[in-house]
């Protein structure tokens, strides 16, 4: 751990590895902020359970489902016999799998015996979640990886609620750099840099050339 308290105003103030944020005095020599612990926390807890995210996504499975707000999705495109998008998070692979991996990277970090896993997915889901957010302090405070956990399990959550909910994912187009590359963006990109070095702001890449679909 380094000596934040000597010297610092000679150095930069340590931030959070997560969002960036200089931490606050009593959060000094930690790898994230507090904000940042109790909403990966909360990202944590609104999958597990049997109201949980996780659990909705079996609902999630039939095509033309009634969506949470009442509204029947699916009409619009031609049904398929699985949305394979909630299968791809429902199944081995997916959440539990995610979340299982890195549960075991912990118990490696603290020289812990591997963990076992008991029951079906759902339970396997709610056994690593119960164990992550039992060592989230922990992680918070001296993972170096967290930042990387807390961006995955957000990822995770919002894939998870975009299938419960029937919001589709956000488009991704292909636009053309300057120097020729094509550079994959959504409409809500805050901006985008090409390999080449050149930088677009959000609205200077929404005004670059769309890339033929099959040019890349
Ligand atoms: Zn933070
Ligand atoms: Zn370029």
């Amino acid at each position: 751990m380094h000596q934040a308290d000597t010297a610092a105003a000679e150095y930069d103030w340590p931030t959070c590895t997560a969002c960036s944020r200089d931490l606050r005095y009593d959060e000094l020599g930690r790898m994230a902020c507090r904000l940042c612990q109790r909403r990966t926390d909360e990202h944590l807890a609104a999958l597990a359970g049997e109201h949980g995210l996780y659990a909705a996504l079996h609902g999630a499975l039939a095509p033309g489902r009634a969506t949470m707000d009442g509204r029947v999705s699916g009409s619009r495109t031609a049904p398929l016999p699985l949305r394979l998008e909630p299968l791809n998070l429902s199944a081995r692979g997916g959440v539990v799998t995610i979340l299982q991996t890195w549960l075991i990277d912990w118990h490696e970090a603290l020289g812990w015996r591997h963990p076992r896993w008991e029951g079906d997915l759902q339970q396997q889901c709610d056994q690593a979640v119960k164990a992550l957010r039992n060592n989230l302090e922990w992680a918070a405070t001296e993972h170096p990886a967290f930042s990387e956990f807390g961006a995955e399990v957000s990822a995770l959550t919002r894939a998870c609620r975009r299938q419960v909910t029937g919001e589709p994912p956000e488009r991704r187009i292909a636009v053309l750099c300057a120097c020729g590359a094509t550079l994959r963006v959504t409409i809500s990109t805050p901006g985008a840099r090409c390999s080449c070095g050149a930088q677009y702001g959000r609205t200077e890449v929404l005004e670059l050339p769309l890339a033929l679909r099959n040019a890349a």
